[in-house]
C-alpha cells in the first residue's frame, strides 16, 4: 500500500480564501489522520501564524512557513540534533534561506522602483493587515513577524527589470494569492524535497501528494509524485501554477472543498504503477 504524505499551501487551498474556513476539507483531513498520513502545511505565513494553524487543524506533524524560508519538525518525531536552531522546546526549526539585512536591502530596492506603489505587509499596522486580508487581531499580529519572506501588494505591473536587480543581491520574487513575496533563495519545492527526505528517511519510502492554487505554489507541485491544482473562488486555475505540468489532478471545486474532493480521489485510487500520477 502506499505510504503518502501531503503536503499543501493553507490560503485559497485548504483554507476558504476568503473566510479561512476548513470545515469543508475534514473528511479528507479526518481520513488521512485515520491512514496515518501526515499533512504538512507549506505556507507564506509566519512561523507562529502556521503553528496556530497547525493547531486549530489538529495537526502534530511539521510544517513549512515563509515560502519555504524555514521548516518546524517536532522535537518528538526528530530528535537528531542536524536542524540548526531549537523554539519553544517543541520544534526544532530549519533556516533554509537568508533573512535580515539582505532582505532589508530588497525592500529597499523595490520601494525606490515603485515609489509609493508596493506596500509591505510588515510594515503595516495590524489594523490594516486586518482590514487588507480579513484575519483576525490575534492572526494579524502574527502575521507581519516576518523572517525569511516580505509580502506586499503592489499596484499595476512589476518593473521589468526589478527581478533582475534583485537577483544581484541573492533574492527572488514570487506570486502569491492575494500578494507578492520577496524572498531569498528558497521556495516551497526545496522545502518539501528536505522534508520529504527525512520523512523518508525516518519512516521508509513515500509519495507526496503536493496541493496549491497560486503561482508560488509551481514549485511545491514540482517536488510532488501527485499534483493537485485547486481551483480558485471563481472557478478558474492559475495558469502559472499549471501550464505543463504532468500528474496533475485538477480538483473539482475552490478552495478546502476541492482539497477534499482530489484527496479521497486520491486515497481512493488504484495503486500507481510506480509512473507516478493517479
Ligand atoms: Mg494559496
Amino acid at each position: 500500500m502506499t505510504r503518502w504524505a501531503i503536503v499543501t499551501d493553507l490560503d485559497g487551498t485548504l483554507l476558504d480564501a476568503a473566510n479561512y474556513s476548513f470545515e469543508a476539507a475534514r473528511p479528507a483531513l479526518e481520513e488521512a489522520a485515520r491512514r496515518g498520513v501526515p499533512v504538512v502545511p507549506c505556507t507564506t505565513k509566519t512561523e507562529l501564524e502556521t503553528k496556530y494553524w497547525l493547531e486549530k487543524l489538529g495537526l502534530k506533524g511539521p510544517c513549512i512557513f515563509e515560502n519555504g524560508g524555514g521548516l518546524a519538525l517536532p522535537v518528538r518525531d526528530f530528535p537528531d540534533p542536524r536542524p540548526q536552531r531549537a523554539t519553544g522546546g517543541d520544534y526544532r526549526i530549519v533556516a533554509l534561506a537568508v533573512r535580515g539585512t539582505r532582505l532589508r536591502q530588497g525592500k529597499d530596492l523595490i520601494r525606490s522602483r515603485t515609489s509609493a506603489r508596493a506596500v509591505f505587509l510588515s510594515d503595516l499596522p495590524e489594523g490594516e493587515i486586518m482590514k487588507r486580508t480579513g484575519l483576525s487581531l490575534e492572526i494579524a499580529a502574527l502575521a507581519r513577524r516576518r523572517t525569511y519572506d516580505e509580502p506586499f501588494a503592489l499596484e499595476g505591473e512589476l518593473p521589468p527589470t526589478l527581478p533582475d536587480e534583485l537577483a544581484r543581491l541573492g533574492l527572488r520574487l514570487s506570486r502569491g494569492g492575494r500578494f507578492w513575496h520577496l524572498h531569498g533563495d528558497c521556495d516551497k519545492g526545496r522545502a518539501t524535497r528536505r522534508l520529504a527526505g527525512w520523512l523518508a528517511e525516518k519512516s521508509g519510502p513515500l509519495r507526496v501528494i503536493g496541493a496549491g492554487d497560486s503561482a508560488v505554489d509551481r514549485p511545491l507541485l514540482e517536488a510532488a509524485d501527485v499534483r493537485v491544482a485547486i481551483q480558485k473562488p471563481d472557478g478558474s486555475f492559475d495558469g502559472d501554477l499549471c501550464a505543463g505540468l504532468t500528474h496533475l489532478v485538477k480538483a473539482a471545486a475552490p478552495g478546502p472543498e476541492g482539497w477534499n474532493r482530489a484527496i479521497l480521489e486520491i486515497f481512493g485510487a488504484p495503486e500507481p504503477d510506480g509512473a507516478g500520477g493517479v
